[in-house]
């Protein structure tokens, strides 16, 4: 099996920046959304930084024997360690721009990243970009958003279709370069040969429901279409938001042209 992925990002209808940043390093297996906050072109610095920063750090860990720069998590395998570490980096360059740049101080960024080596993926994520698995059966997000909705769902307060509306739907508890503690989710998982992985950010998630993505990122066999019709979808719905996906899956042929 070989792995194959395609990745878009949209500036949307109603926006005139796109604050999204995407990277795909399949020769890492490592892919990046990253969703930019602050508004009047920072948000894109912000969400840059991210994914220049987070790539960057998996590139220098391929080999084990560097010096840890921040404190290692026993609890978290090397590659959990290696994308905590990487969105805690990211967190510190936007806090280290923002000083430099004081009128970017309302800057920051969600991230959803994955590394996958072999059918082993690590998946770690900040605020509400999210990340979904699909197979032949179904959808299911996999990420729980740091918002605030997603807590008042955990607590039984409100229904996902009630969080799916609500007007403080946007609300984020957590997000790099605000300053605060961070509490980073990793989780580990194995991937099936038919599964497709899904990163998004919430341009994608809060304009399609779960059961268009399903149905449109299945019935194509190429991820490329896949991608491009969830972006149409997104911008179908209205595309109130710059949207990005990244569809990553295995392909059966050894050879094939990589994608
Ligand atoms: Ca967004």
């Amino acid at each position: 099996m070989r792995l194959v992925s395609a990745g878009l990002t949209d500036v949307g209808c109603v926006r005139k920046h796109n604050e999204d940043s995407l990277r795909m390093e399949p020769e890492l297996g490592l892919f990046v959304v990253a969703d930019g906050l602050g508004g009047h072109a920072a948000g894109e610095v912000a969400s840059q930084i991210v994914v220049d920063r987070v790539v960057q750090f998996v590139q220098q860990t391929v080999e084990k024997d560097r010096t840890w720069p921040l404190e290692y998590d026993v609890t978290l395998n090397y590659d959990g360690n290696r994308l905590k570490v990487a969105l805690l980096l990211s967190d510190q360059a936007i806090v280290e721009d923002i000083r430099k740049n004081p009128e970017r101080e309302t800057m920051g960024s969600t991230v959803v990243a994955c590394l996958i080596q072999g059918t082993r993926a690590t998946l770690a994520h900040v605020g509400d970009s999210r990340a979904y698995i699909l197979d032949p059966k179904g959808i299911r997000q996999i990420t729980r958003d740091h918002s605030w909705v997603a807590e008042q769902v955990t607590h039984g307060i409100l229904t996902p279709a009630e969080a799916r509306v609500h007007p403080f739907r946007n609300v984020i508890t957590q997000a790099l370069g605000n300053g605060g503690e961070l509490d980073v989710s990793v989780q580990e998982f194995d991937l099936e040969k038919m599964d497709r992985l899904l990163l998004c950010s919430d341009g994608l998630s809060g304009m399609v429901t779960d059961s268009e993505i399903w149905s449109i990122a299945m019935s194509e066999k190429s991820l490329e279409n896949s991608v491009s019709r969830l972006i149409a979808k997104a911008r179908e719905n209205g595309g109130e938001d710059n949207i990005t996906a990244v569809l990553i899956g295995f392909s059966a042929d050894e050879d094939g042209p990589s994608t």
